[in-house]
């Protein structure tokens, strides 16, 4: 189950919960108000798994030839 972050709309408070994915486009309970105004935050944390390193590509080196 994937961790997905929320950001009350009518307190501000963000959170984060364990949501699966049928419920994950739900608005969530606000922890801080209580209110179910959670609207979720598409981070680019979690997901994936893997991080790239990204900068310069350092493969290569032998092409020439
Ligand atoms: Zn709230």
């Amino acid at each position: 189950m994937p961790i997905y972050e929320y950001v009350c709309s009518r307190c501000g408070a963000k959170f984060e919960k364990l949501t699966p994915l049928a419920e994950a486009h739900k608005t969530q309970p606000c922890e801080a108000c209580g209110e179910r105004a959670g609207e979720r935050i598409l981070s680019a944390t979690s997901l994936g798994g893997s991080h790239s390193h990204g900068g310069s590509c350092g493969a290569g080196g032998s092409g020439f030839g």
